[in-house]
């Protein structure tokens, strides 16, 4: 998405009314009346109109500055979250779903309208990476009403055809604008470009068919996903005005950090620390890998930093399904504090190497020494 303030050319301090004069400019020179047939004007009449529709509005506008596009994109916030109180339909349906009046298959045949796309995150730990499995979450957004099960009716009645534009959901209108006089046609306002109307409207959603709500979806987590990706879940996002076909619901994954264990590709790799006695004479060390237990033989002489692989322990491939490497990154730990004993037992250890080493005055072996010093 290119920048709102780019798609208007006018300074990030712009005011409301240098705001407003660019946004009028350019949308008399994108207007599909005056470019039929032009994909390209379309497209850039769109990009005017939704940059518009965020820079004009106070509001908005702060949390573009703040936020950037991710804080009035749809599903800003994360799943279920709309921190903002951001409606994503005021901004997109206009443009995306079944309301499209611009193009689109949708132009003048009236019938339900298309719910709109939405996006939301879904926080994933690395088990349910490598195990996959369905993975229920809560989203809030449009869904349908209960108590007239989208049809937006009160009990008992029922929608009628709209009588503006006798149900095609399109009114023809000639107006005289800076371009001369047009004959436009355009989405019948009376019934939304539904065609129907609602005599009594349901009193829960107004109308609507459809109230803003929480929720419950389940996934199927593709073993191997990562951060980033994006699961498409069609037909499952947001409700549609009066019983409509819902949009889809797209679901970016993140990955929660471990505590213990990092992700790198296909592999997995964590530490495994011993003690320096353990490095000197070799010890069997247990891991802790996603799969349970495994135990690592660590021969004597082992040095820092030496890398053991459990294979076939770590994510698998998306593609493959073949699965990495646990990787068990050895440390050495050196006591910090040593008893009089452990003093004396590492010096007589040094002294045996020929290796020099402070003094330690407070342990057993230097106090006999220095008496008979
Ligand atoms: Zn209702
Ligand atoms: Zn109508």
């Amino acid at each position: 998405m290119r920048d709102f303030y780019e798609v208007l050319g006018v300074a990030r301090n712009a005011t409301d009314d240098e705001i407003k004069r660019a946004y009028r400019k350019l949308a008399r020179q994108f207007h599909p009346d005056a470019n039929p047939d032009n994909p390209e004007a379309l497209e850039r009449f769109k990009e005017v109109s939704v940059a518009n529709e965020v820079l004009s509005d106070p509001q908005k506008r702060q949390r573009y500055d703040q936020f950037g596009p991710e804080g009035v994109a749809p599903g800003a916030g994360g799943a279920g979250g709309d921190p903002f109180g951001f409606d994503l339909n005021d901004l997109f349906s206009p443009f995306f779903g079944g309301g499209d009046p611009f193009g689109g298959g949708r132009r003048g045949q009236g019938g339900p309208q298309r719910g709109p796309d939405a996006e939301t995150t879904l926080q994933l730990d690395l088990n349910e990476v490598v195990f996959g499995g369905t993975k229920r979450f809560d989203v809030t957004m449009p869904i349908q009403c209960d108590t007239c099960s989208g049809s937006g009716c009160q009990e008992g009645t029922h929608p009628q055809t709209c009588p503006s534009c006798s149900g095609s959901g399109e009114v023809r209108q000639v107006r005289r604008s800076i371009l001369g006089q047009l004959v436009t046609s355009g989405p019948c306002s009376t019934c939304d470009a539904t065609g129907q109307i609602v005599p009594s409207p349901c009193e829960t959603c107004r109308g609507e068919g459809r109230v803003r709500g929480p929720r419950e979806l389940e996934v199927e987590i593709p073993p191997g996903i990562d951060t980033g990706q994006r699961l498409r879940l069609t037909g499952r996002g947001p409700a549609a005005p009066r019983g409509g076909p819902a949009g889809d619901l797209y679901v970016t994954v993140r990955v929660a950090p471990h505590s213990t264990i990092e992700r790198d590709g296909d592999d997995l790799h964590a530490v495994g620390t011993i003690a320096m006695t353990q490095a000197a004479l070799g010890t069997t060390l247990s891991v802790e890998t996603l799969d349970g237990t495994s135990t690592i033989e660590v021969p004597a002489g082992t040095q820092p930093g030496k890398i053991f692989k459990i294979h076939g322990n770590g994510v698998p491939s998306l593609r493959s399904g073949r699965r990495g490497d646990f990787h068990v990154h050895i440390s050495v730990e050196i006591p910090t504090k040593l008893s009089a004993d452990e003093a004396e037992l590492l010096t007589r250890f040094a002294q045996e190497r020929g290796e020099t080493v402070h003094e330690h005055r407070d342990g057993l072996f230097s106090r006999i020494r220095s008496a008979f010093q």
